[in-house]
């Protein structure tokens, strides 16, 4: 039936770059074999799974969506995937994404564009772009996002579906093509509170190949989830709105907020006034370690890798212009074959928004600069993470707007980085402090838009956001 559902919608949605039609169907009919043999069975026996183009899955095309890496096959799977598998879900396909996981759009994918099934005309958001329409096309009912600085939550807001970016640490990055690896968090997709924490809960566990997991015994979310929260604090900041923020979001957002009121939760007014340095801080640490770990990208070991044909060809042109004019010294800085190689296979291969972080990050890491971006951001990130050390002392969760607009226009924003950035007013914070946030469907905007609510936790309660999220539903 997912199947079917992709085939008639994806034409018009662009959620997926690659359905895998016959391997989801063998995995299907094996999940079916084993029911009937009455094997044990994992908790996502037989449900369709989507999963974001940058984790890698053993013997498949693995993108990122970008010409770098379009024709890449990983020769083993990430941690996620294999978890997935011995959890009996069935992965039906990759969905398509922002190149590298950098955009507020999905329209930095470098193969194709998706668009937001509420209306077409508009950006499904990013950069889990493929995998928040897919879920809200009803192609699949879980999907796997990651999120960096809001790549989760925003398209969770756009599309009207749930996303939760779990605690750094709970769930594995081995096999995850890194973009900033101390933000970067996988986490799932779903359109319920319920189908989310059913989704963690197969996902997460410590993980010996990756460094950063963090070695904590995982709670059982699915057993908790309806377990309604007594005595809720919730925090209102006040920073959150102000100047930027749509009217009819704030709108939705408060009416949210009133219905947890009713429910008997003590809405309580914070600030957190680092806040403010949250993009600054986030744009320039983020950046770093994209130019850091997309270095590998070198068209030799990776990747794209240039015509070297017609390059040798160009390179002794060039020198023979050189020597005919007789600048030796032209020469002499010429490229090595190798450097070319390298130089051109990137500029191939990278798209705009992609060499525009690596520039950034190659400029804020480099001698004399560094203390004046990197270090201080480093500093900056401390001051944020202890302003909610500080708010989580009075409130246990702190819930305001995901984004601060709804869903906008394809190509409106495109030439205008900076306002893309601005997308993740409200997001980046999370990912700086490495606590769980959880985007829910909140409401519409008077056009008929959804508008996500953000939720936010200290460390390792993703429960807690589960189970708020289900009260509200
Ligand atoms: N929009 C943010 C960026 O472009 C966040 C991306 C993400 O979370 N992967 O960096």
């Amino acid at each position: 039936a997912c199947l079917d559902r992709i085939r008639q919608h994806d034409g018009a949605v662009g959620a997926f770059l690659k359905v895998m039609d016959e391997k989801a169907l063998a995995q299907a009919a094996e999940v079916d074999r084993k029911r009937k043999a009455g094997e044990e069975l994992g908790l996502l026996a037989g449900v369709p799974v989507a999963v974001k183009d940058l984790l890698c899955t053993e013997g498949e095309v693995t993108t990122c969506a970008s010409k770098m890496l379009k024709d890449f096959v990983p020769p083993y799977s990430s941690t996620v995937i294999k978890k997935l598998q011995a959890a009996d879900a069935v992965i039906v396909g990759k969905t398509n994404m922002d190149e590298f996981a950098m955009g507020g759009s999905t329209e930095n994918s470098a193969l194709g564009k998706t668009r937001n099934p509420w209306n077409t005309d508009l950006v499904p958001g990013g950069s889990s772009g493929g995998a928040a329409a897919c879920l809200a096309a009803q192609m699949v009912p879980l999907s796997i996002g990651t999120d960096t600085g809001g790549s989760i939550r925003q398209p969770a807001s756009f599309c009207g579906v749930v996303g939760l970016k779990p605690t750094y640490g709970r769930v594995s990055r081995f096999g995850l093509i890194a973009f900033a690896s101390s933000l970067d968090q996988i986490g799932p997709m779903a359109r319920t509170a319920e189908d989310t924490a059913l989704f963690l809960e197969a996902m997460s566990g410590h993980d010996p190949q990756d460094s950063t997991s963090a070695n904590v015994p995982c709670p059982l979310f699915s057993k908790t989830v309806d377990q309604p929260l007594e005595g809720l604090r919730i925090g209102l900041v006040k920073e959150h709105f102000g100047e930027g923020l749509d009217g009819d979001v704030e709108k939705a957002v408060r009416e949210a907020v009133s219905v947890y009121e009713k429910l008997g939760a003590k809405v309580v007014d914070i600030s957190l006034p680092h806040n403010k340095y949250g993009i600054a801080t986030y744009y320039i640490i983020a950046p770093s370690e994209a130019s850091s770990n997309l270095a590998r990208f070198d068209g030799a070991h990776y990747g794209h890798r240039c015509d070297e044909a017609t390059m040798l060809e160009e390179l002794q042109k060039e020198k023979d212009a050189l020597v005919a004019a007789g600048d030796e010294l032209g020469v002499k800085r010429m490229d090595t074959p190798l450097i070319r190689m390298y130089r051109q296979s990137r500029a191939e291969g990278f798209g705009p928004e992609v060499k525009r972080r690596i520039m950034l990050g190659t400029y804020t890491l480099s001698a004399g600069y560094y203390d004046a971006f990197y270090l201080k951001a480093l500093k900056v990130r401390r001051l944020i993470r202890e302003d909610y050390d500080k708010a989580f002392k009075t409130v246990d969760l702190i819930v305001g707007p995901t984004a601060p607009n709804p869903a906008f226009a394809a190509g409106s924003k495109t030439n205008d980085p900076l306002a893309m950035y601005l997308e993740d007013l409200y997001t980046v914070t999370a990912n700086l402090a490495g606590i769980p946030a959880m985007s829910i469907p909140c409401g519409f905007t008077s056009g008929g838009l959804p508008v996500g609510l953000h939720m936010q936790a200290p460390a390792l309660e993703e429960d807690r956001l589960l189970r708020a999220a289900y009260m509200f539903q």
